[in-house]
């Protein structure tokens, strides 16, 4: 365990009678890319939102970055970054207010966040769009902006919960090229998608079915472990039972 993995063990979350999560175990390592797959309520977002600080679990526990999920939020939210699926930019502020808003809600000062808007902004290519009002980017810059403003703090973690959905190929390819550049600078990612070509891009995948975990591996362990040609074949075996 270190300030860049995850560990989730027994995990469980009860919406009264109803369990949206059943006893979830998985570990990440630092710099890996680890994909959540699960069919609509399949608990996955419960499942990030337990990790993220944001709910609190029924039962079970773990730790991200070395922080405990039942106790630590406060320096769990510090220590992640979190790309909800509904990301919350304003859309009335220009793209580089956006970033200098989410600075300050990070602590960071003036100079620091100005510093991680030049790099950001030649990481993400947001270029002639920073001065324009965020409401006017098309969603594949939005959903790069989403992603800069979850990164601005630099964080050993990064939960990012179906970043790409709605965009074209090209942006998601794009974003992808993102997220392993990420990745190798030793960034942990946890990402959800309903992508297949994404999940293939992924080190391991958790795939997730009726609140619990129904298979765990890379993409060619869990190819070999269902004698599926494609991950796509995979999901629709477990989660259709095909
Ligand atoms: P999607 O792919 O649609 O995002 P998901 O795998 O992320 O799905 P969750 O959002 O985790 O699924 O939801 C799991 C189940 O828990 C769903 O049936 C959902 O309706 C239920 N659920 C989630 N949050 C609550 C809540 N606050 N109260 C009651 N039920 C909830």
């Amino acid at each position: 365990m270190n300030e860049r993995s995850v560990v989730v063990k027994n995990l469980a979350k009860s919406f009264g009678d109803f369990v949206a999560v059943d006893r979830v175990s998985f570990e990440v390592r630092a710099g890996e890319i680890f994909g959540l797959l699960g069919a609509n309520g399949a608990g996955k977002t419960t499942t990030i939102r337990m990790l993220t600080g944001l709910l609190r679990p029924t039962s079970g526990g773990g730790t991200v970055g070395g922080w405990d999920i039942n106790a630590q939020f406060e320096m769990i939210k510090k220590s992640i970054g979190y790309m909800s699926q509904r990301f919350s930019l304003y859309n009335d502020l220009t793209v580089k207010e956006n970033l200098q808003f989410f600075g300050g809600v990070y602590g960071l000062g003036r100079a620091r966040v100005e510093e991680r808007t030049a790099e950001l902004d030649e990481a993400l290519g947001l270029g002639e769009w920073l001065d324009r009002r965020t409401a006017a980017l098309p969603l594949g810059f939005k959903q790069r902006l989403a992603l800069g403003a979850a990164i601005l703090h630099k964080p050993a973690i990064v939960f990012l919960d179906e970043p790409t959905s709605g965009v074209d190929p090209i942006a998601r390819r794009r974003f992808w090229e993102l997220i392993n550049a990420l990745a190798a600078d030793g960034v942990t990612i946890i990402v959800t998608t309903h992508y297949m070509d994404e999940a293939e891009y992924c080190n391991r995948l958790c795939v997730m079915h009726a609140a619990k975990i129904v298979s765990l591996g890379s993409p060619a362990e869990l190819k070999a472990r269902h004698g599926a040609h494609s991950i796509e074949d995979v999901f629709i075996q477990l989660v259709r039972g095909a």
